[in-house]
């Protein structure tokens, strides 16, 4: 059930998180490409197809310590060759290896023109004079030589557009020479607090307030997701203020996150002045999930940029960032992976529900266990205000409208942080590669 009010559209029925998540991808675009420097680029999406200049290695060398030469005059071992020069990884004058001859070399230098395999140096016995260099085994042409362009070869290209820029892609781009890439950038987005009852700590509270928490574990959040946070401020329910900080939001960044104010019930200064400066464009939602029941979104300035208003409860802010607000700015930033990972796990104790025609989503702590499965337990207190058990949390079991999971059951989990599912257990962490 829809109805169209002045501040946007109000979803009466309860809607399925799919469809909310649907409706925000479908109103956000991808951030226009721009060049940025490699040191910059960590995570970020490239929007052109990276196309070797120059081979990588550019020209051939040796893979090892050791001595070049001629495989031909190694075929039939034992063998003993003059040894005619050292060539040292760096600018170099070319050296020639004729019939007979091996050059001192070292990793990454340069092969000697004539020499077409390195014998490596553990394998060498040199005369104490160093003018000879005896070789007791076959050294096969080819062997320990890397032959220019035999990681990329000049023309390829290694990275379609749309690709993660992760560590090891930086460190190729870097190789090829390049020093900046074009990218959709990191969007930038702005976090505003709204309540009369919230204080900056450390502030001290008089009765009825409390310190305000969600924009330091939002901002943090956006941190960690790879975008830039910028901090609106808290305002207190005052229609001026909020519309303020909306507005400056809504110049300053790609998008604005805003909680607080947006629950049935709530005084309406918030979706009042959402209502007003989207022109009409919020989506007033109640999602089929627990936490994060209300929800909405809309584009705000001239700019139109997506404004996530996000529930107050902490708990419940956090969930519904990680439900909407991610997934819709990582396809600014132009992923194609937009949600989190999805792991089958074991439940070590029961995770009960009652029957709401809602998900829910329990905050659990979640392990490799020894047997390398992933195993879950509650992290605590399941309300929407116990944001100490979020953060023993680790990863949201998704439990479908039900009773829930009986002990041993495996329940789907999205992992919120899956470097924290520490090693495989003792045993498997300290046996692998034995
Ligand atoms: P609201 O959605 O504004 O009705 O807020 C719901 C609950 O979340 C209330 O208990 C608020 O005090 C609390 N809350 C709202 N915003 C914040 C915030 N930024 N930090 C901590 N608690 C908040
Ligand atoms: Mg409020």
């Amino acid at each position: 059930m829809r109805g169209a009010v002045a501040g946007g559209t109000v979803v009466s029925s309860l809607i399925p998180v799919p469809e909310a998540r649907s409706r925000v991808l479908e109103a956000v675009a991808l951030l226009a490409p721009r060049r940025v420097r490699l040191a910059d680029a960590l995570g970020l999406v490239t929007a052109e197809p990276i196309v070797a200049a120059g081979d990588v290695p550019p020209f051939t060398n040796s893979a090892m310590d050791g001595y070049a030469l001629r495989g031909a005059d190694a075929s039939e071992p034992p063998v003993s060759l003059r040894v005619v020069g050292l060539v040292v990884a760096g600018p170099s004058v070319g050296c020639v290896v004729r019939p007979g001859e091996a050059v001192r070399i070292m990793t990454g230098a340069p092969m000697p023109d004539g020499a077409d395999a390195v014998c490596m140096v553990e394998r060498a016995v040199v005369a104490p004079d160093g003018s000879t260099v005896t070789i007791a085994h076959r050294v096969r042409v080819g062997d320990h030589v890397r032959a220019a362009g035999g990681d990329v070869t000049a023309g390829d290209e290694v990275f379609p557009p749309g690709t993660e820029l992760t560590a090891g892609c930086l460190g190729v781009l870097a190789g090829l020479g390049m020093a900046d890439v074009l990218v959709h950038p990191r969007p930038v987005v702005g976090v505003l607090s709204t309540g009369d009852e919230l204080v900056e700590a450390p502030g001290a509270l008089s009765r009825g307030q409390i310190h305000e928490s969600n924009r330091s574990a939002l901002l943090a959040l956006l941190a960690h997701s790879g975008f830039t946070g910028v901090d609106l401020g808290i305002v207190g329910d005052d229609e001026r203020a909020v519309a303020d900080a909306l507005a400056d939001g809504a110049d300053r960044c790609d998008a604005v996150l805003t909680s607080g104010g947006v629950s049935v019930g709530d005084r309406d200064i918030v979706k009042a002045v959402l209502g007003e400066v989207s022109r009409g464009s919020m989506q007033w939602m109640q999602v089929a999930v627990k936490p994060a029941k209300p929800f909405a979104f809309g584009t705000i300035g001239d700019r139109s940029t997506p404004v996530f208003a996000l529930p107050g409860n902490p708990v419940s802010a956090l969930v519904s960032f990680e439900l909407f607000a991610r997934p819709a700015l990582r396809a600014m930033a132009g992923h194609a992976e937009l949600h989190r990972a999805l792991a089958h796990a074991v439940a070590d104790e029961e995770l009960a529900r009652r029957r709401d025609g809602k998900l829910h989503l329990v905050r659990v702590a979640a392990r490799f266990g020894a047997d390398g499965i992933v195993h879950v337990r509650s992290a605590g207190g399941q309300e929407s205000h116990h944001l100490h058990a979020m953060a023993r949390a680790n990863a949201l079991a998704v439990l479908p409208d039900g009773d829930g999971a009986a002990q041993g059951d495996r329940v789907d989990v999205l992992l919120l942080d899956p470097a924290t599912l520490g090693s495989a257990g003792r045993r498997a962490a300290s046996g692998w590669g034995a």
